[in-house]
């Protein structure tokens, strides 16, 4: 039995990306000001006083692990901090331009309209990790702590399955689950709320979901991947300033997918491409859709003689307001990308995470107000969030992942009607609209008999990617783009990827869907390999190259492979992307 050290603090926010930090500040800010109009008469209620707030993180710094696009629509910040770029915000360019091109293989077709809800122009390009490492300054400024390296494991219950506080990860493991010579027990972390702001496909969140059951009643959350360079360009290939966003090749029509080219300062800029995690054929491969997209002509003009300089990948949640989970339980909160508040017909999640988090932080001030943190004071997070801005967002186009299920042409009729009537057009979608991804991935055998091909499964990938030269030039292997990511993990601890059975790996896995893992994931951490004791292919699993995108916890067809938190620090270092 491992003695644990207990600290009491009174609020813990899990994960130090946008919803969490301006959550801390707003909630810190705000008890100042409700404080102060009671003392003034200015307001009825009781006073909240002093409240020790703490955030953890499991990256070696704040925005090691952030990942974004990413153009910042400046509207929840402005309310967080109305002058946030005197405060010294480290926006990178404001938008100046903005286009939308449908691309095939050989063309690239800049078309004459931009969709409303990809006009950006006097939006703010930024680095998201840059703008988080900033927001931590300002917490901790205002008297927040924020613990780096602390990944948090495990949710901590009571006797009635309310939310107590989080357990943070061991340190100092090794491969066999021996204690080092540095070993420190994870500390339970006590508090009277806590808040999960994991981003994508928490970890907790997903604990937590299952345990009390809060997507009962919800529509399967869909995901999506984003796979993103930084480009050093010569001078005059791209303006800053610039955004675009594509349409079509390389995605088929039944795969949602889409790119981005962003104009960043010093002929800079973000490229990057998102492949709907829901897709059907198990030959996807995201990293080499990507890859694929720089082959067409117009994208490959932009990059001529530039030099990619970083890489990362990270999933979004997709599926919008009708795949929300419920946001509260007895001591516990949701937001930002964990909550399901990215809208994803703006392909934007940054404002709309950070107001979340500014709706819980209010919610929270209320729950020491009455001394009552159980759902009864926790629900009016929920309404708080029906009744602002973010309803008026999400709402309208709650239908729109849902109809690229049926394919893109349907989708893009349904997005035209749901833009005309604020959503209240279903075109042809059924009810249940959102289907995971994982059960929408056909196996070898049904994908053949769609596509009637009789080839081999991997000749199916070959010819999909035939076209992509991984040239090191324009485009590049896993390994190489790995590199980029700046990616470290001590290899002395046990692997994060937990695989619960990998007999199905070497067997079922291997024969109905061809191990998709070694496609999906773009960090080429899953391998089969020939075993010289079984002489079949077993599964390898290189965890050291992990990006922590996810994609392997939401895509596996079998949904076992279950991601934990590895070692605080480990991972990607996405510093300035
Ligand atoms: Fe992403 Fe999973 Fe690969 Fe890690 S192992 S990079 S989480 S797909």
């Amino acid at each position: 039995m491992i003695e644990r050290e207990q600290i009491e603090m009174d609020v813990v926010f899990v994960g130090a990306g946008p919803a969490n930090l301006a959550a801390a500040l707003h909630l810190k800010n705000e008890i100042v000001k409700h404080d102060e109009m009671i003392d003034k008469g200015l307001k009825f209620g009781n006073k909240v006083g002093e409240i020790e707030i703490a955030i953890v993180e499991k990256g070696s710094f704040v925005g090691a692990h952030i990942l974004s696009g990413a153009v910042m629509d400046p509207i929840a910040i402005r309310e967080l901090m109305p002058d946030f770029l005197d405060q010294g915000c480290p926006v990178d360019t404001v938008v100046t331009e903005d286009a939308f091109w449908y691309l095939t293989d050989t063309k690239g077709i800049n078309a004459p309209l931009v969709p409303p809800p990809l006009k950006n122009k006097g939006k703010y390009i930024v680095s998201l990790s840059k703008v988080c490492e900033w927001l931590g300054e300002k917490c901790e400024e205002a008297g927040i702590n924020i613990f780096p390296e602390f990944p948090a494991a495990e949710v901590l219950y009571d006797e009635n399955d309310a939310v107590i506080g989080v357990r943070t990860g061991d340190k100092g493991i090794d491969k066999d689950g021996k204690h080092k010579a540095n070993f420190e027990a994870g500390v339970d972390l006590l508090a009277k709320v806590t808040v999960l702001g994991e981003g994508s496909r928490g970890s907790l969140a997903k604990q937590i979901t299952a345990r009390l059951g809060l997507d009962h009643g919800k529509e399967s959350q869909v995901f999506s991947l984003g796979i993103k360079e930084l480009w050093e360009l010569p001078a005059g290939n791209f303006p800053e300033g610039k955004v675009v966003h594509t349409l079509g090749f390389p995605s088929d029509t039944r795969t949602y997918g889409g790119g981005w080219i962003y104009g960043l300062k010093d002929n800079v800029v973000s490229i990057g491409y998102v492949t709907g995690l829901d897709y059907e054929d198990p030959m996807i491969d995201p990293h080499a859709e990507f890859q694929k997209f720089k082959t067409n002509p117009k994208v490959a003009a932009v990059l001529a003689g530039g030099k990619m300089i970083k890489y990362g990948a990270k999933t979004i949640n997709a599926g919008g307001y009708y795949t929300m989970p419920k946001l509260y339980a007895d001591g516990v909160l949701i937001v930002g990308d964990s909550g399901s508040f990215l809208n994803g017909q703006r392909i934007k999640g940054i404002h709309t995470a950070m107001k979340s988090g500014m709706l819980a932080a209010e919610t929270i001030i209320g729950a020491f107000e009455h001394q009552d943190f159980s759902s009864k004071t926790l629900r009016h997070f929920e309404e708080k969030v029906n009744l602002s801005w973010i309803y008026d967002e999400l709402h309208p186009v709650r239908n729109f992942h849902g109809a690229f299920q049926k394919g893109r042409w349907s989708a893009l009729i349904n997005t035209g009607l749901q833009f005309l009537t604020r959503g209240l057009a279903w075109g042809f979608l059924p009810k249940e609209h959102h289907v995971a991804g994982h059960e929408r991935m056909q196996t070898v055998g049904d994908r053949q008999l769609a596509v009637g091909s009789r080839g081999p499964s991997d000749h199916l990938k070959d010819v999909r990617y035939a076209g992509v030269p991984f040239d090191k030039e324009l485009t590049f292997d896993k390994a190489t783009d790995v590199f980029y990511a700046g990616v470290a993990h001590d290899e002395d601890q046990p692997s994060h990827l937990h695989v619960l059975d990998t007999e199905i790996c070497a067997t079922r896995c291997a024969e109905e869907y061809g191990n998709p893992c070694q496609r999906f994931c773009p960090a080429a951490v899953y391998e089969m390999e020939e075993s010289a004791t079984t002489g079949r292919r077993e599964l390898k699993v290189n965890f050291s190259n992990c990006v922590h995108c996810k994609t392997c916890d939401i895509a596996d067809p079998y949904q076992i492979i279950n991601w934990v938190t590895p070692e605080g620090g480990g991972g990607p270092n996405y510093k300035g992307m």
